[in-house]
C-alpha cells in the first residue's frame, strides 16, 4: 500500500484561489423565464428525499377594465420528513403553473430545522421532537410547538400536522391562534417556529 494521503495545498499559490466559480448556488432567484424546474434541480440533489405536497390552492378574483380576471394561487410545502422544510407560493392563470411556481419556490426556500427531544417526560436523545418549546408568528396566526414524548404522535390540525410531518417532526404538542385556515400565514407561523429550534439550546 503506497498510497500517499497526503493533500498538499496546491492551490495556495496562484492567484484566483478563493473556491472558484459556482459558490453561491448558482442563479436561482427568479425562476426565469421558461425555467421549468430550473433551480430547485439543484436543491432536489443535495436532498433526493424531498417531497413536495400542494397545502392549499385558491382562486384571485379581478375587476379589470376587461372584465373579469380570474387567476390560481397555490401554497405548495416541500421537506425531506427529516430536518427540511421549504414553504412556496404562486400565483399564475393557469393552476398548474400556479403549483410549478410555488413548488420551485419551495424548493428554494428550504431550509434546515434542528429537531431533538426537549420532552422531559421522555429525554431520549432522538430527534423526534423540537428541542424546546417555540412559538412563531405569520400575520395574525401564532403557532406554538411544545416538545412531547415518543410515541404521542403529532397534536395539531390537519395541515398544521402534514407540515410538521414533512419537516420531520414526529411528536408535539402544538397550539394554535388567529384565522389557521389562512395557510399563507399559518404556514409563515410554521416556519418561524421552526428557525427558532436553532435560537436557544
Ligand atoms: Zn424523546
Amino acid at each position: 500500500m503506497s498510497q500517499t494521503t497526503q493533500t498538499k495545498p496546491s492551490g495556495q499559490s496562484g492567484p484566483g484561489g478563493r473556491g472558484g466559480p459556482g459558490g453561491r448556488g448558482g442563479p436561482g432567484g427568479r425562476g426565469g423565464p421558461g425555467g421549468r424546474g430550473g433551480p430547485g434541480g439543484i436543491i432536489k440533489k443535495l436532498l433526493p428525499d424531498l417531497k413536495s405536497e400542494v397545502i392549499d390552492v385558491g382562486i384571485i378574483q379581478k375587476m379589470t377594465s376587461n372584465g373579469q380576471s380570474t387567476r390560481f394561487k397555490a401554497i405548495v410545502a416541500t421537506g425531506n420528513e427529516n430536518g427540511y422544510l421549504g414553504v412556496g407560493q404562486g400565483k399564475s392563470k393557469q393552476m398548474r403553473i400556479a403549483i410549478e411556481k410555488a413548488t420551485n419556490q419551495a424548493l428554494l426556500n428550504v431550509s434546515p430545522i434542528k429537531l431533538g427531544c426537549g420532552s422531559w417526560e421522555c429525554r431520549c436523545d432522538q430527534k423526534h421532537s423540537v428541542p424546546f418549546k417555540i412559538r412563531g408568528k405569520g400575520g395574525s396566526v401564532t403557532i406554538e410547538i411544545i416538545p412531547a414524548p415518543r410515541g404521542l404522535g403529532l397534536v395539531a390540525g390537519g395541515k398544521i400536522k402534514r407540515l410538521l410531518e414533512l419537516a420531520g417532526l414526529k411528536d408535539a404538542w402544538t397550539t394554535a391562534k388567529g384565522s389557521t385556515p389562512t395557510m399563507n400565514s399559518t404556514s409563515k407561523a410554521i416556519l418561524d417556529c421552526l428557525k427558532q429550534t436553532f435560537s436557544q439550546g
